[in-house]
């Protein structure tokens, strides 16, 4: 799967994204994950990419101009020959099955069913906004989805589409090594993790319950469900709602 970040700050996403798990996925070319410096795209000979918001306001918004140059250069990126337009105003075709998302407290909130919504597309394109944001002219050029990563605020979208990444990411068939590594996962199937445990058998005089050395499947099933029940109903009632526990 390829991902396509466009950001103002790279370092910062190419460091996240390129240790343990994502970083040997990337390695071993089960993902393709490119950074695109959008200040590399300004006409401005300062490399200027935000201005004054019309209307008045504090802080800066990111132009349009140096967005829609990235957005074209990710999009040209491996396009087959010919595709390119030479107009500037012009992009190349958007390929198949790719997404483009802005990373914005607006947007709609990431959750584990967005996840493995975006990990069956083939391409993922993402937009990291800086300052007071963008403008909303390219947002509505290029974009395809808001997404929000919670109801808070934070200086950039590179960490918000770091989160995003990783999580698609994983569930990208070969990123983990087995795929049981997240089916029973919190949120995989509405509930909340039971709790884990590993050597030794007893620590600080705390045992592992019996059942799990016990060998025995079946019940070792049925108390983690039952375990994982019991927590998301005390934690995240709402998870559960009014429908049915799953079995
Ligand atoms: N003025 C904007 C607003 O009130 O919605 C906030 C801009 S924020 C300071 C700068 C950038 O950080 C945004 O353009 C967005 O890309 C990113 N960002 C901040 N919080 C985020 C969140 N909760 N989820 C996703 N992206 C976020």
């Amino acid at each position: 799967m390829r991902f396509d970040i466009m950001t103002l700050f790279p370092e910062l996403v190419e460091t996240v994204l390129g240790e343990s798990i994502i970083g040997r996925a990337r390695a071993a070319g089960i993902l393709d994950i490119r950074t695109y410096n959008i200040r590399t795209y300004s006409d401005d000979k300062r490399h200027r990419v935000d201005d004054t918001p019309y209307g008045g306001g504090r802080g800066m918004l990111m132009a349009p101009p140096p967005i829609w140059n990235c957005y074209r250069a990710v999009l040209a990126d491996g396009a087959p020959e010919g595709t390119v337009p030479d107009d500037p105003d012009l992009l190349p075709p958007k390929p198949a099955n790719t997404r483009v998302l802005y990373m914005s407290p607006r947007g709609t909130t990431f959750t584990q069913k967005k996840a493995a919504e975006l990990a069956s597309l083939d391409r993922v394109i993402i937009l990291c906004g800086h300052y007071e944001g963008v403008d909303e002219r390219v947002l509505e050029e290029i974009v395809d989805e808001e997404v929000s990563i919670g109801d808070y605020v934070l200086t950039g979208g590179e960490i918000p589409a770091c989160i995003v990444t990783d999580s698609i990411s994983r569930l990208v068939p070969g990123v983990l090594a087995l795929p049981e590594c997240y089916e029973n996962e919190s949120f995989q199937d509405g509930l909340l993790e039971y709790p884990q445990y590993t050597r030794p058998p007893v620590w600080h005089g705390r045992a592992v319950p019996e059942v799990l050395l016990s060998g025995h499947h079946a019940n070792i099933d049925e108390w983690r469900h039952e375990k994982s029940v019991e927590i998301t109903k005390e934690r995240r009632p709402d998870l559960l709602g009014s429908q049915d526990i799953p079995k």
